[in-house]
């Protein structure tokens, strides 16, 4: 069964007003967060065609830099790459002069939900959306898988997007987890809202699904409503709310399939992984955090063919926030305010959210070597891992994801490997396809691009220097908060 039934929830959005947002009634007691800066625009009247000239063109599969290339984007494709001044070139195209610049795909974010907010959670700011994809945009991130959302609103804003009514990366989306009753966000949303609208925010948080019968209905809901994914949770947060079992998610997944449907799986332990596993999920969307993960462990879960998005970042976040240290990053700086920056410094004497999970976040923290080193295992053992942030309090849209990136370093990838795991293996993994029609810069492909200075292979700090982001074949006009530069990238 579920929690409540879809009749009550329509009920209940429509007595609240509530349609866009479950959380604008914090709104009543809590300051607006504003429209937020615009940080990127599409121009007044764009070009019908757009050479890119002398750029060096990553190919993302191989990890080859060919220099001297001239791309040709017409509407949302890239139409022609060639040698430079070696292409047939419309009079009226526009022109990007790419000399010193490396073109690459744009980034995907595995991990990016859009109803959040990056300010820190004792703020408890309502989550604005638009501002949360002109970010992604701004930071080069053109694609997004939105694992969770519960707003309501994530189908109709995803299509909003495609149909060109709202400028944002193109997004995937799952609408609301599967979770077990009571389990996580529930328990969460339980602990960190204010006691008066608790209760309902916790009903909105996902499907609660307590039997097989339940989980095929909550899938069945979603599938009509439009999903591209299927997300359930298989962990616990903090670590004695109950999660899913293997019968429930058996079901899902079987269901989901019938409807043409891949489920992708939340997971903290090594448990939560083999069982999401044998139920056959499409891919893990956190690693194994809580734990090293077993070694007799290692070979089962490899042998499911399924990749992991690692999202190291957002258990680093955690780890930070207690302490209030947290220098910001180049694009941090650029794309978000001074004052939100700040405000992870200005700890509350007592708050509720970090006294409750103080145990769960010493646990994450104790484990933080396990989670590396589990994903170095799995890395040799043969499994592919992707690249996703997590967004949320602490991890910022767009900025958020080039940390992953540099942590994905860290464990061993090279520059080149974490740059196809943010590209191409991404692209294959949405699209369920070895030649997606993104992810590449070759002809016919989505013309999703980004243009960095330097050498992102020789050094992945290169992808924060961006020069120009392209978003189905429209060149952004980004404009920065405070201006660029400072010691960290
Ligand atoms: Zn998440």
């Amino acid at each position: 069964m579920i929690s409540l039934s879809r009749n009550f929830r329509a009920r209940l959005r429509r007595f609240f007003s509530l349609r866009d947002a479950a959380f604008l009634t914090l709104t009543l007691s809590l300051a607006c967060t504003g429209d937020g800066p615009t940080l990127v625009r599409p121009p007044d009247s764009a070009p019908a065609a757009l050479l890119i000239e002398n750029a060096a063109v990553l190919d993302v599969a191989t990890g080859e830099l060919v220099p001297a290339r001239d791309v040709l984007l017409r509407g949302d494709r890239i139409d022609a790459v060639g040698p430079a001044r070696t292409l047939s070139v419309p009079a009226e195209a526009g022109r990007i002069d790419a000399r010193g610049a490396t073109l690459l795909p744009g980034l995907v974010d595995m991990h990016g939900h859009v109803f959040a907010d990056p300010a820190p959670p004792w703020q408890l700011n309502i989550p604005n959306p638009e501002a949360v994809l002109r970010s992604y945009l701004y930071s080069g991130v053109t694609t997004v898988l939105d694992p969770a959302d519960a707003s309501g609103d994530a189908f109709t804003r995803r299509d909003r997007i495609r149909g060109g009514d709202l400028l944002g990366p193109r997004v995937y989306a799952t609408g609301p987890p599967l979770t077990a009753p009571g389990g996580h966000p529930v328990a969460l949303v339980k602990i960190a809202a204010p006691a008066w609208i608790s209760w309902y925010l916790a009903s909105q948080a996902g499907f609660q699904i307590d039997s097989p019968e339940a989980g095929r209905a909550a899938v069945d809901t979603l599938a009509s409503e439009g999903a591209n994914f299927i997300k359930v949770i298989v962990d616990r947060v903090p670590s004695d709310v109950p999660r899913l079992g293997p019968t429930e998610v058996r079901a899902i997944v079987e269901t989901a399939r019938a409807r043409g449907l891949r489920v992708v799986a939340h997971i903290g332990s090594s448990e939560d992984a083999l069982l999401s596993g044998r139920a056959g999920v499409a891919a893990w969307v956190h690693g194994v955090y809580t734990e090293r993960i077993p070694e007799r462990d290692i070979a089962e879960l490899a042998s499911f063919g399924i990749p992991m998005v690692a999202t190291l970042e957002v258990f680093d976040s955690y780890a930070r926030m207690p302490s209030g240290l947290r220098a910001p990053t180049r694009l941090e700086r650029e794309s978000a305010p001074a004052e939100v920056l700040s405000a992870f410094e200005e700890i509350p004497e007592d708050s509720t959210l970090l006294d409750n999970f103080g145990e769960w976040l010493a646990m994450v923290e104790r484990n933080r070597e396990h989670a590396r080193e589990n994903l170095r295992r799995l890395r040799a053992a043969g499994v592919t891992i992707l690249a996703g942030s997590d967004t949320q309090s602490g991890v910022f849209p767009g900025p958020g994801l080039h940390r992953e990136l540099a942590l994905l370093e860290e464990v061993g990838m090279s520059p080149a490997e974490v740059i196809r795991a943010a590209t191409l293996d991404s692209a294959r993994f949405l699209s369920d396809s070895e030649e997606p029609d993104f992810g590449r810069v070759v002809p016919g492909a989505r013309a999703d691009l980004l243009l960095v200075s330097g050498d992102p292979r020789q050094d992945l700090a290169a992808l924060s220097r961006i020069r120009e982001v392209i978003v189905g074949g429209v060149r952004l006009h980004r404009e920065p908060l405070q201006a660029p530069g400072g010691d960290r990238e």
